[in-house]
């Protein structure tokens, strides 16, 4: 700062030579920001000038070109001084060789750079001229064979200090991508082979560090999140067009992880403003517990035991799809599908401005809504059964959600026909869970579990208690087996649902 205010008050000092050219100005002015600029500006040469960047102190030197930093303008001062300095030692260095043969060099005296210590240890460097090609660094040009260039005493061997220590500044750009180097590469920086060694190894101690973190990063978000193929699928969506973006995670439950994304728009496709994607979980021990469900489903017997456990996945992604469509046919409140892509369900989001809706055990309903939830998901469990020939087979207060003044069902993948051999347990199980919810919840109407079953069933059975009526349930799904096993093949289809995403990029 001082420098400026020196040269500035230089004008009217009896000593001040005539030919200076800046106009006077205050201190006020030498520190604001434009005229820092314009400092900057006029010396724009900085980055390519070897003279002036050779002594900059990376260290120090703010990254971008901040010019309100008072120790940006010291920097750049001092630069110019150095580089005055510097002229001068070079052109007292020449007038001292004169045309000798034998010349003395003054590099010594010159503004070195903290780090241009002479350290000359060679052992960790290979020496590949980079420094004009940066960004070839794989292919550089080959020392010639004779070890230098240049005639006479101009001769420079591949030991010259400068010529390594720029071949040393153009290699830093070989180090991983997320290792900074500043504006070093840019400049005419020499570094020595003792520095670049040691920069050369945090590097790879950093490299190695990190890549550990990123292994444990990449574990955890697979186990809580999802993995990076599904990841590429979900960016592949939104590349599509069909979601405009995918925000947070709205739920980590047992089996799968949903995401809120925002819908965008793909050739004919209607998709709603706000979507729920659920990306179905892929690990095996996830899969192990849904097998029951799924392997004794006629509708997908034969498909699984020819698929592999990932592709099984896919297949309770695809069975959620096409649960949901026949629900929605049926007029029955729950998630629109859009689209299935592998193991990730596209579909409409229940809620509002990114807040899904609440699950009926959060909902803190008065008392006249949740009287009418109660009949409403009656209704919607005699729907599902008899219109859509399915059992929910997880139906709780925790798959239902309050949304709009009524009851939304969510989390059909592992909804069945009534004829599975396990139907009707399932459904027994649905209407315990519904019963025992209302009942304590104070609706004084809701029915027993055994008249909830018989009601959606349509059966009679009658039983004083729960084990008896289980029994008969058991038998009753025995008879049927007989006769899912004969209509097996003929009754299912996979069409009735949105359409399935290619698998282009199948494994
Ligand atoms: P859990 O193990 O918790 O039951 P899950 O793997 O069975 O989870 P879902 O029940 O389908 O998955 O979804 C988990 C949660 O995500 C739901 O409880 C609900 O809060 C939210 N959710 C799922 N689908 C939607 C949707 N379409 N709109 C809004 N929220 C949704
Ligand atoms: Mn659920």
């Amino acid at each position: 700062m001082d420098q400026v205010t020196v040269s500035t008050k230089a004008v009217k000092s009896p000593w001040g030579t005539q030919n200076v050219t800046a106009p006077p100005c205050s201190l006020a002015d030498v520190m604001s920001e434009q005229l820092a600029k314009q400092i900057q500006e006029e010396s724009s040469c900085f980055t390519t000038c070897p003279e002036l960047s050779e002594n900059l102190d990376l260290t120090t030197l703010p990254k971008d070109n901040d010019t309100s930093s008072d120790l940006m303008l010291a920097q750049m001062l001092q630069m110019e001084f150095d580089r005055e300095f510097d002229t001068q030692l070079r052109r007292e260095e020449k007038k001292f060789n004169g045309d000798s043969k034998v010349s003395i060099s003054f590099e010594n005296y010159r503004m070195v750079h903290p780090f241009e210590d002479s350290d000359s240890s060679e052992d960790e460097v290979d020496w590949q001229d980079t420094r004009h090609d940066p960004y070839r660094l794989e292919k550089p040009t080959t020392t010639p064979k004779k070890g230098f260039i240049g005639k006479g005493k101009n001769i420079t061997t591949k030991h010259d200090e400068v010529v390594c220590g720029r071949k040393n500044t153009a290699r830093m750009d070989n180090f991983a991508p997320e290792v900074h180097v500043g504006d070093g590469i840019g400049m005419d920086l020499k570094l020595s082979n003792h520095v670049y060694n040691a920069l050369k190894r945090h590097c790879h101690t950093e490299q190695r560090r990190s890549a550990r973190l990123h292994e444990k990063k990449e574990h955890s978000t697979a186990e809580q999140a999802v993995d990076s193929k599904t990841r590429i699928l979900m960016y592949k969506m939104v590349n599509m067009g069909i979601l405009e973006n995918i925000n947070g995670c709205i739920s980590t439950g047992k089996e799968s992880v949903v995401f809120h994304a925002l819908g965008g728009s793909f050739e004919e496709m209607i998709v709603p403003e706000e979507c729920a994607l659920k990306v179905f979980k892929t690990t095996l021990n996830e899969f192990k517990n849904r097998e029951e469900y799924i392997k004794d489903d006629y509708r997908f017997k034969d498909r699984f035991s020819k698929l592999n456990p990932r592709k099984i996945i896919r297949l309770w992604a695809e069975k959620e799809m096409h649960n949901l469509t026949r629900m929605k046919k049926a007029g029955i409140p729950c998630p629109e599908v859009i689209v299935l892509k592998k193991h990730i369900l596209v579909m409409s989001f229940i809620g509002r401005d990114q807040v899904p809706a609440p699950k009926l055990k959060e909902a803190m309903l008065s008392s006249e809504d949740i009287k009418k939830a109660y009949y409403q998901v009656v209704q919607m469990m005699q729907q599902l059964f008899k219109e859509c020939n399915l059992v929910h087979a997880d139906l709780s207060e925790y798959n239902m959600l309050w949304h709009d003044g009524q009851v939304w069902l969510i989390d059909v993948s592992q909804s069945v026909e009534p004829t599975h051999p396990h139907g009707l347990e399932f459904l027994f199980r649905d209407c315990r869970n519904v019963a025992t919810f209302f009942q304590k919840a104070g609706v004084a109407e809701a029915m027993s579990m055994y008249e909830l079953f018989n009601t959606v069933s349509g059966l009679q059975i009658s039983s004083e208690s729960e084990a008896d009526f289980l029994a008969q349930i058991e038998t009753m799904e025995k008879m049927n087996e007989d006769h899912v096993q004969r209509r097996s093949k003929k009754v299912f289809t996979t069409c009735d649902g949105p359409p399935l995403l290619s698998d282009d990029d199948d494994d």
